[in-house]
Parts: C-alpha cells; sequence; structure tokens
C-alpha cells in the first residue's frame, strides 16, 4: 500500500483530537472543538491525498482554526487611514455610542416623540445641514455607494456626464470612475486631456455633446504637477448644469493646515454643487460609510432610488456616524479627540518620547521616518517624525515583522533599510504601552529555528 494511506490511516480520530483541543482551553466548548477538529482533519486529508506532506501540529491547527479571524491589531506603520486596518479608529464617543446601539434595540428608524415609524436619514439629516450648509443628506453604506448612488438619481437615465479626464481616476479595489458611470447608467463625455481641462472645454461639452451633468472627482490617491489645468468648482458650476462633486475624504474640520489640499464640503456647496458626497472613514475619522448632501430635490432622488435601499447604513455605523459628525460641532474637539486629525497633529516631542521607549523595548534605536496619511488622501503629504528601528541580532527584519505580526495582539510595523521601523504616530499612549510589550517579548522569545537544510 502506498505511503499516503498510512498517513490517512495514521490519522486521529475527530473525537480524540477534540479531546486535545478542550483540554488546552477551559473557555472552549464540546461542540466547538468537535467542528475545528473535524475542520483540519478534512483539511490535512485533501492534502495528503493530493501527495502533500504535512506535519503541522493538528491540536495547534485546531486552537487557531477556533481564534476569531477579524482581530483587533497594534498599527505601529505611521499610515493614519489604513485600508487594509479598516481606515480609521474611532473616538470614544463614537465607540460609547456603538456600545449603546448595539446593546439591545435602538431607535434606527422610529420617531420617539410621535412613536411612528421614522427614517434612518433622520439622525444624521440636521447634522450634516449644520456641518456642511446642505439643504439635505444622508448616509449610506461607504464613499463608493454615495458616488454611484449619486450618479445613478441625477443621471441613471442615460444621461450624458462631463468628465474631466485628469479625473478619470481608479480608488482602488476596481473603483474607477468610468466604470462606475457605466454602472450606474449614465453616459460619459470626456472632457479636456490628462493634464489641462478648462472651461471651454466644459462648454463644449454641454453645447455640442449634449452633456447635461457635471461629474468633479477629486483625484484622492495622486496628483498630476506641472502643466496643469482644472476649472475650480465655483465655475463649473456656474455653466448652467447640476455639478455632482465627488470629493472623497470629506475634510470638515476646517483649519487644519495639513488638510488644505483637500477639497472642503462646506465650499463645494457654498459654490452651488448640486449633490457632494464623501467617505466616512477618511480623514472625517468615523465608521465606514458614505455621505451625501445636497440640494433637497436631488437628496430626495437619492434617497428614494432603489439603489438606496440597497446600500442603505447599517445600525452600528449610523451610531459611529452620527456620534463623530457630532464633534465637529466644535471643531478644536473634533481635532482633539478624533483620532485620525490628532495622529496628523501630534506634538514631536510626544512621539519622540514613545519611539524612545519602543526603540527600548526592542534594544533599537530612534530614527526619523515619514509617516503617510494613506486611504487615498494627500498622496503627496508626507509626516516625518520620530520612529523606533528594530535590527535586533540574530533577525532578519521580515522574521521579526512577521513574528511581531504573529504576537497575541498582532503588531504591524514596516521594513526600512534592512530594519524593522515602528511609528508611534499611529498608536495611542495604551497601545504603544501593549506594543513595547510585545516586541518585548517577541524578541525575547528569539528569531525562529532555522529550516533544516535540503
Ligand atoms: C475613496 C473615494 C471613494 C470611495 O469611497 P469609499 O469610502 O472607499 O467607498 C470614491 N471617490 C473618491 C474620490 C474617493 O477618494
Amino acid at each position: 500500500m502506498s505511503d499516503r494511506s498510512g498517513s490517512l490511516r495514521a490519522l486521529p480520530a475527530v473525537d480524540r483530537l477534540a479531546d486535545a483541543v478542550l483540554a488546552g482551553d477551559p473557555a472552549v466548548t464540546h461542540a466547538e472543538a468537535t467542528a475545528a477538529a473535524r475542520a483540519v482533519l478534512a483539511e490535512r486529508r485533501v492534502r495528503l491525498l493530493a501527495g502533500e506532506r504535512d506535519d503541522a501540529d493538528l491540536v495547534a491547527l485546531a486552537r487557531a482554526h477556533l481564534t476569531p479571524p477579524l482581530r483587533r491589531v497594534l498599527n505601529g506603520t505611521g499610515v493614519i487611514v489604513h485600508t487594509n486596518l479598516g481606515r480609521a479608529p474611532l473616538s470614544a464617543d463614537a465607540r460609547d455610542a456603538v456600545r449603546a446601539a448595539s446593546s439591545g434595540y435602538a431607535n434606527v428608524e422610529l420617531d420617539l416623540g410621535g412613536g411612528r415609524r421614522g427614517s434612518r436619514d433622520a439622525h444624521t439629516r440636521a447634522l450634516l445641514c449644520e456641518l456642511t450648509g446642505a439643504e439635505d443628506g444622508f448616509a449610506v453604506n461607504n464613499g463608493a455607494g454615495a458616488a454611484l448612488l449619486a450618479l445613478a438619481a441625477l443621471a441613471g437615465d442615460g444621461r450624458a456626464v462631463a468628465v474631466s479626464r485628469g479625473q478619470l481616476v481608479e480608488i482602488g479595489g476596481g473603483f474607477r470612475i468610468p466604470d462606475v458611470l457605466a454602472q450606474a447608467g449614465a453616459r460619459i463625455v470626456e472632457v479636456g486631456t490628462t493634464n489641462r481641462t478648462r472651461r471651454e472645454d466644459y462648454e463644449r461639452a454641454i453645447g455640442g455633446q449634449g452633456a447635461e451633468l457635471i461629474l468633479r472627482v477629486h483625484q484622492s490617491n495622486f496628483r498630476t504637477v506641472g502643466f496643469v489645468e482644472e476649472v475650480p468648482i465655483a465655475q463649473l458650476c456656474g455653466l448652467g448644469v447640476p455639478v455632482i462633486d465627488d470629493v472623497g475624504s470629506g475634510a470638515l474640520a476646517g483649519a487644519l493646515p495639513r488638510l488644505a489640499d483637500e477639497p472642503d464640503v462646506r465650499a463645494s456647496l457654498a459654490a452651488g454643487a448640486t449633490l457632494v458626497c464623501f467617505s466616512g472613514d477618511k480623514l472625517l475619522g468615523g465608521p465606514q460609510a458614505g455621505l451625501l448632501v445636497g440640494r433637497s430635490d436631488a437628496v430626495e432622488r437619492a434617497r428614494r432610488h432603489p439603489l438606496a435601499r440597497a446600500l442603505r447604513i447599517g445600525r452600528l455605523p449610523l451610531a459611529a456616524l452620527v456620534a463623530t459628525l457630532a464633534m465637529y460641532r466644535d471643531p478644536e474637539r473634533a481635532r482633539r479627540e478624533i483620532p485620525v486629525l490628532a495622529m496628523l497633529e501630534r506634538p514631536r516631542e510626544a512621539l519622540a518620547a514613545a519611539a524612545r521607549r519602543l526603540a527600548e523595548a526592542g534594544g533599537g534605536e530612534v530614527v526619523d521616518a515619514i509617516g503617510r496619511v494613506g486611504g487615498g488622501a494627500l498622496p503627496l503629504l508626507e509626516l516625518d517624525g520620530p520612529a523606533a528601528a528594530l535590527a535586533p541580532a540574530g533577525w532578519r527584519a521580515e522574521q521579526l515583522a512577521e513574528a511581531l505580526r504573529r504576537a497575541d495582539t498582532p503588531l504591524l510595523s514596516r521594513i526600512f533599510d534592512g530594519r524593522v521601523l515602528v511609528d508611534p504616530r499611529t498608536l495611542d499612549a495604551e497601545e504603544v504601552r501593549e506594543a513595547e510589550g510585545v516586541i518585548a517579548a517577541t524578541i525575547a522569545a528569539g528569531p525562529p529555528a532555522p529550516a533544516p537544510g535540503p
């Protein structure tokens, strides 16, 4: 008989493996241990039948199978709006609001005064109007959804939409403006050139090519520099057709010099934009959400469009969003307490002190590093500040970065110049303490044994 069937026969019975899993962890129930044992045994069988050699410890695999796949991590990358790490961390207020709204029921669609059915939008409408100067507004599931819905509502009947060739961008995850227009049911009229688009180009699109709408899209994750020209929003709004302005990130805090490059929602509306859309979890610093604000007739059309139901925001993000927006009533408080805004302005001395502690935990040194905003915002902005550079003896940088990622509380770092950098900009005070612990314990455990030679 083949070696293969031999190793198959050597696999433990489900119950025996489940008992071994149970023995190590009193929090696991019998049914959970059995499910995990079954899953890893099935996987092992497939591998063995495929002729692969696999002798990883089944008990450890089954335990790993039971650890939740989505976990809290420590972001030591220095990238503030890190899409792979869930973008914006929430403020304390927003976290409290989520806890409250998830602890039982919540009046998501109930008017408590009248006791009648209410609208999910009622929670955000007044705040959005107050903060942006819009006549009306509401939230959907994400920024991409907001842009799609705005286009579908105002141009989904096949209308021609003028878009500058310099703004036909891909945001990431396959979100490409020409495709979004097509999905929305609109027809695209490309205007101008990649680097220069002028007012006359738009006028020709409207007069000669029948464009009935203008879409402006913030370039977000790239910049054209040098011999460039775009038409300011105020001029676009004077061309006699409705303008949808997808500003991307939605800077609402004002007066943050580092955000001066981001288009301002309030300014777009004041200039006369019909609908402005932006993300909730980029520089707004809230949960994943997309916001649509603007003229009441246009917002109402978006609200009544069938896609609105498919894109509606969930109860927990809604709670976090309302709490986040409310903080902007006091812009100074927003800048202090909304994590992404606070991280942008973290004082150098505080960063230096944290970097020193992180460096000491790993026997490294403090270096000057460059952080990023990330999340498709401000691609050229470099946030320079001190970071801890770790290069303990016996470790390769990739090995250490991996070991830190595999810690009980994973710590994400970046590798620069053969060393592991841990950037304190994206860690709060408590997280710096946790990161110190992770670094010290990981290095104390030693580098992984070298793989056996061939
Ligand atoms: C990020 C972005 C989007 C998509 O928003 P998500 O919140 O990522 O869905 C759409 N348009 C622009 C201009 C963006 O920058």
